[in-house]
């Protein structure tokens, strides 16, 4: 049977939700379905304020413009990421400066971003890859020497923590990403996490157009008007609505997709000792998510060869980021720092299998990618 690399997962509540929100007689944003999401993830992750957001691309841009990025303002961040991550500061005019990342985690090495930094540096923007989280104790440490802005990506990061805090909340902001190939999913949809208050008041007019129209629903002022940059970057209900009913699951849709992980796990164990391929490293200072489970192989003929022959049983495995530094617009907008050689090596090892909820065939798959990798 067919074995797709993603398949959304539906808790069953979202249309009754939908619907709610169709009697409601509310369809714009910021209604009575987003103000749960908002103090659903402010009460999970401890952020000071979280607002829903139409993708983590929209948070990333409304974090590039609450650190005020200026023309030719520095980002230190990864290469091996999506392309928001560098195209929310880009827009600002801000360059990404990219610096390798770590085999283990392949989130970015924390050692190398102090020698990164330049007078024009203004952020560091960690990603947290397969929700693992990135050495953000160091990463902090840093910033506040240097006087600098973290900008949690913690896009695949929900439900995931580090020394015991939520992904996303320990920067002074943070980013999470509702896509459907996300653990918790809207279709589109995201989310802004602030951590430092000094943002919030200012996050909010940036995210109505650059209008004070939040403060004049609190009726804290009598009209409402143009006061800053922004754009229209809220959900309306009907996302919120659906939204709200996979948070209110989130829990066992992560226990759900652990266990997912943790079969693979135990299952590629030997393949592991026989030396055919390297399963995740954990870092006891992280719970994750199970956003994914990757595999890295020996090389790329490899993995060209293990897609192919997967693909010919009906299992979809993928690869992943294509590196940004040497992309067409990564030459153009952005510089690296130092040598890249572990995000060029794993970016072509890398290998990721299917994994979603309700999927119960792991075995099956295991024993595919025995048989491919022994042929
Ligand atoms: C998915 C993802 C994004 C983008 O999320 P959208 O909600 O689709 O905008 C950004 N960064 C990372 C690391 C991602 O995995």
């Amino acid at each position: 049977m067919k074995i797709p690399f993603n398949k959304p997962y539906m808790t069953g509540k979202e249309l009754f939700y939908i619907a709610e929100a169709h009697f409601n007689n509310m369809l714009a944003g910021d209604g009575p379905f987003t103000k749960k999401c908002h103090t659903w993830l402010e009460q999970k992750t401890g952020a000071k304020k979280a607002l829903l957001t139409h993708s983590c691309t929209a948070a990333l841009e409304m974090a590039a413009i609450l650190a005020d990025i200026q023309p030719g303002d520095e980002v230190i961040m990864p290469s091996y990421t999506f392309v928001s991550t560098a195209n929310a500061f880009v827009l600002r005019g801000g360059i990404p400066v990219f610096v390798d990342i770590r085999p283990d985690t392949l989130n970015i090495d924390e050692t190398l971003i102090e020698a990164a930094i330049t007078p024009r540096t203004k952020a560091i923007v960690p990603v947290h890859y397969a929700g693992v989280a990135c050495e953000m104790d160091t990463i902090m440490d840093i910033a506040s020497r240097h006087n600098l802005l973290v900008i949690e990506d913690a896009a695949q990061g929900i439900m995931s923590t580090y020394k015991g805090r939520a992904l996303g909340s320990i920067g002074h902001m943070g980013c999470y990403s509702f896509h459907e190939t996300k653990n918790v999913i809207s279709g589109e949809g995201g989310a802004l996490l602030i951590n430092d208050e000094c943002f919030i008041a200012r996050a909010e007019i940036v995210r109505e157009k650059g209008t004070n129209r939040s403060q004049f629903f609190r009726g804290q002022v009598d009209k409402y008007t143009w006061v800053d940059v922004g754009s229209s970057y809220l959900p309306g209900e009907v996302i919120a609505a659906f939204l709200w009913a996979q948070l209110e699951d989130a829990q066992a849709i992560t226990n759900k997709r652990l266990d997912v992980w943790q079969k693979y796990h135990e299952g590629l164990e030997k393949l592991e000792l026989q030396g055919l391929l390297r399963r995740p490293i954990i870092s006891d200072d992280c719970s994750h998510n199970a956003h994914m489970y990757y595999v890295l192989l020996n090389s790329l003929a490899e993995r060209t060869h293990v897609i192919e022959n997967l693909r010919s049983r009906e299992i979809y495995p993928v690869f992943h980021y294509v590196p940004l530094h040497n992309s067409p617009a990564g030459l153009k907008y952005s510089r690296f720092h130092g040598s890249l050689k572990h995000t060029e090596d794993l970016a072509n090892r890398i290998l990721r299998l299917p994994m979603w909820v309700g999927m119960d065939n792991v075995a099956g798959v295991v024993a595919s990618l025995t048989g491919a990798l022994n042929n």
